[in-house]
């Protein structure tokens, strides 16, 4: 959408045309930051340190103004995050589709882009009609369409239930270009331990840490969410870029962690001794009572090694040294063994892509084909949670719609 705008604001929209295989454009961003639209970031620069030459085309304050100009005003959020004052996706996704009309930009909807085939002059576009469209006006089933040059945004094949289901990785590869393994990114991290169909719906403020073979990826702060087969959150999503097995196995990596990340170790442990003395009379079952949420704490204490006969029927006071350190080691650095991830449909984004060193490192064009040009997350870039990844979408589509329409009379 953003690509036919700036390409329509050189050449005319009547010269461009967007081929959607959905009824509806721009259908994924309805669904961006819960809806709301987490529409760019004022740290991208830093995030995308490695592809500041794109970035300084169009960075996060361009993203700005650009939407400013077709009507939707922004707030920021912390974090550099930043989101539509009026604080509903649907005002970045109207606002982009009425630009597109008054710019005269022709969209073509349920067409679904089958192949692409080179010819002398150009290429030749052949769709299919979408199969779930059932209300279509069209009557014939394969449909081709002429172009002189074309923008590749189908995005990557994260959220496959908003139209993005990896074609563009198909079409780039019968171009000759090479596809980093894409693979689902800022998702859940599963696990197979059973204490989490206990622990469904509990949130809890920490730190995760995500070690592969005992060695630290990284290191995120924020609200961990449980599930029944895992870690959610933005923090966790975030370490899920990270988990890739090319070279090895979910069993390899593992979450760690830290329930109260403003106390040392041995401050934990100071507060436990200090609660056993004066909550002494009370039922071990308590002991962690106010200081964690109480189905986390009941976890903890098993997992701790303490025995349902300790946990229920023992004081506080009967703790020993030992099992203080062991509920220590549980609240600091409880280390949850990774099973995968959640698959594409509940990934925001796709890691991994068409081969940013096949593409101009200015304009985002082909080095294999001339004329033909990648935006978006069908490119190998991904950012973690934030407004990153939009921003990118946003920066390519300027980079690629401006360089597509260059010296077009
Ligand atoms: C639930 C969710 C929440 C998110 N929240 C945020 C957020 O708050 N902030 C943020 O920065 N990022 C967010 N993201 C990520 C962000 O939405 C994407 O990175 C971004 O939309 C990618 O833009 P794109 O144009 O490359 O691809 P997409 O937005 O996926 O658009 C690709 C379009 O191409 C069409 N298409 C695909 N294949 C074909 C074909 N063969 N023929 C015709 N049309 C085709 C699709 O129907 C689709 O309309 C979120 C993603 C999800 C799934």
């Amino acid at each position: 959408m953003v690509a036919a705008i700036f390409a329509a604001k050189n050449i005319g929209g009547y010269n461009i045309r967007i081929i959607e295989k959905n009824d509806k454009i721009g259908r994924k961003l309805l669904a961006t930051g819960n809806g709301r639209c987490n529409m760019t970031n004022r740290f991208c620069h830093e995030t995308f340190k490695n592809i500041s030459k794109f970035m300084d085309q169009f960075n996060f304050q361009e993203t700005i103004n650009f939407f400013k100009k077709i009507g939707v005003i922004t707030r920021e959020e912390s974090d550099g995050r930043i989101y539509p004052y009026s604080e509903q996706a649907v005002s970045v996704q109207q606002a982009l589709k009425s630009e597109l009309e008054s710019l005269n930009v022709e969209i073509i909807y349920n067409a679904y882009v089958k192949k692409v085939e080179t010819i002398s002059n150009g290429f030749n576009i052949v769709t299919e009609i979408n199969d779930k469209c059932k209300n279509s006006k069209r009557k014939d089933n394969i449909e081709s369409f002429f172009s002189e040059k074309i923008i590749i945004a189908t995005g990557g094949k994260a959220g496959p239930q908003y139209g993005s289901t990896g074609e563009g990785f198909n079409i780039a590869r019968n171009f000759g270009h090479t596809i980093i393994k894409p693979i689902p990114s800022l998702t859940q991290i599963t696990s197979s331990q059973l204490f989490f169909k206990e622990l469904k719906g509990v949130r809890a403020k920490g730190s995760v840490s995500l070690l592969k073979n005992l060695e630290l990826l990284d290191m995120e702060i924020g609200e961990i969410q449980f599930t029944d087969s895992g870690l959610s959150g933005i923090c966790i999503f975030n370490l899920s870029r990270l988990i890739r097995l090319e070279d090895s196995s979910y069993n390899d990596y593992i979450v760690k962690i830290d329930l109260m990340p403003e106390f040392t170790q041995q401050q934990v442990f100071d507060l436990l001794v200090e609660r056993a003395v004066y909550l002494g009379d009370r039922k071990v079952k308590e002991f962690l009572n106010g200081l964690i949420n109480e189905k986390l704490a009941c976890v903890i204490l098993k997992e701790s090694g303490l025995d349902e006969n300790i946990i229920n029927c023992y004081e506080i006071y009967q703790l020993n040294k030992k099992q203080l350190k062991k509920i220590v080691t549980y609240l600091k650095n409880w280390n949850i063994p990774v099973s995968g991830t959640k698959g594409f449909k509940e990934a925001q984004v796709t890691s991994g892509g068409i081969d940013l060193q096949q593409l101009d490192k200015y304009t985002l064009e082909s080095k294999l084909i001339k004329d033909v040009y990648f935006a978006g997350e069908v490119v190998n870039v991904d950012g973690k949670c934030g407004g990153y990844n939009l921003q990118w979408a946003w920066t390519s589509g300027y980079i690629t719609g401006n360089g597509a329409s260059k010296n077009i009379e």
